[in-house]
């Protein structure tokens, strides 16, 4: 059976129509709101942004949801959990301070910003053959609710598309889990190519790097996050990545995650604005390749998914995005601005019963 799934165009004409009540509108609209109690603990799910990333989700919109769920009696808090790389997120102090810098604190939201896994994660099994169990972030496993609000973008390291997927799989798990899905990736030095300028082992906050004479190795703490690549003036790191592996993964541990929540208790909702290329970990951003164009809402996140990329494929590109000239000619544009089969997470959920590719578009007009 088809799910449900409702948009509504970006442009907004005013007060009566504005984006964020359109939001709510369609969280209402697809029952989220009557699935709560008064007193229900809710989890709003986000990412804040790494630090100097300049096209994350605009604070205003995810406080425009905390005070509708503040308004019906529930108990928001806006969370997110610390990364697996060694950027500005690294620690949960790192993360409250560039969340606060980007715009996320508990001023800003009317509700705590909290760190989602500073507690010890809760452990549940998975559903298919990549990962033993999935790590939930404790906060989020003990909230009764949750609300995945998702900046969607290429990724065109490993997923392709960021989006409540990723969310879900990367952005909702502990640690252990983010380790898990990137035993997809491998990372290498070239010890002939290499220096030992030690360069890797500055940026590395996993103390990875074993520094020798001649060349530097990498030791068994390293989490293949691949931050150091870019750190080498020599090129002499390199990484190879089974996307396949990591789409399955993906899909196994949203799929644990959303196993802490009864039907109808969870809503995605994916803000196709400033789609760039690469998503919000990255520490810069690049143009926008597409026009704004609107918010997709569904209790499916399969479906929400799959309808923001047929939304994005169907677009037309920004004009002069030259870096990227074949995108604008092909009919999976996402394929085209990452080089990556995006949808193989979506294919991997859905056969995990996560929800399904097939939807109905129910549009909300500006
Ligand atoms: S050595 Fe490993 S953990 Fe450290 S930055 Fe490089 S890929 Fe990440
Ligand atoms: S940055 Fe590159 S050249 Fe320098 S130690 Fe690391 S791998 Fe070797």
């Amino acid at each position: 059976m088809a799910s449900e799934v409702l948009f509504t165009p970006f442009e907004s004409t005013g007060k009566i129509d504005a984006l964020n009540r359109r939001v709510s509108m369609m969280m209402h609209r697809v029952g989220f709101f009557d699935s709560l109690s008064a007193g229900d603990s809710v989890a709003v799910k986000v990412h804040p942004g790494e630090m100097n990333n300049i096209t994350y989700l605009r604070p205003s919109l995810v406080r425009s949801v905390a005070d509708q769920l503040l308004r019906r009696g529930a108990v928001p808090f806006v969370t997110e959990t610390t990364t697996l790389y060694c950027r500005e997120r690294f620690t949960p102090e790192e993360l409250v301070s560039t969340a606060a810098w980007n715009g996320f604190t508990g001023e800003t939201m009317g509700c705590p910003f909290v760190v989602a896994d500073s507690g010890p994660d809760v452990v549940v099994n998975a559903r298919g053959r990549r990962l033993d169990n999935v790590h939930v972030a404790a906060e989020i496993a003990g909230a009764d609710a949750l609300v995945v609000l998702t900046h969607l973008t290429g990724h065109p390291w490993t997923a392709g598309l960021a989006g409540s997927i990723k969310q879900l799989g990367m952005g909702c798990v502990g640690r252990q889990t983010k380790a898990d899905i990137h035993l997809s990736t491998s990372i290498t030095i070239d010890a002939d190519l290499c220096n030992a300028c030690g360069k890797c082992a500055d940026v590395c906050k996993s103390e990875a790097v074993l520094l020798g004479e001649e060349s530097a190795a990498l030791t068994e703490r390293c989490v293949r996050c691949g931050v150091c690549i870019g750190s080498c003036p020599k090129g002499a790191i390199s990484y190879s990545h089974d996307f396949d592996w990591f789409a399955r993964a993906l899909a196994e541990a949203a799929a644990g995650v959303l196993s802490r929540f009864e039907p109808g208790r969870a809503v995605f909702v994916n803000f196709l604005t400033d789609i760039t290329r690469c998503c919000d970990c990255e520490d810069f951003s690049g143009n926008p390749v597409f026009p704004d164009i609107g918010v997709v809402v569904s209790p499916d996140p399969v479906a929400s998914d799959q309808a923001s990329a047929d939304l994005v494929n169907a677009s037309t590109p920004l004009p002069g995005r030259a870096d990227h000239p074949e995108v604008a000619g092909s009919t999976d544009k996402i394929l085209a601005m990452t080089g990556i089969e995006w949808w193989k997470q979506l294919e991997h959920a859905e056969s995990l019963g996560l929800g399904t590719r097939d939807y109905t578009l129910g549009k909300v007009k500006s």
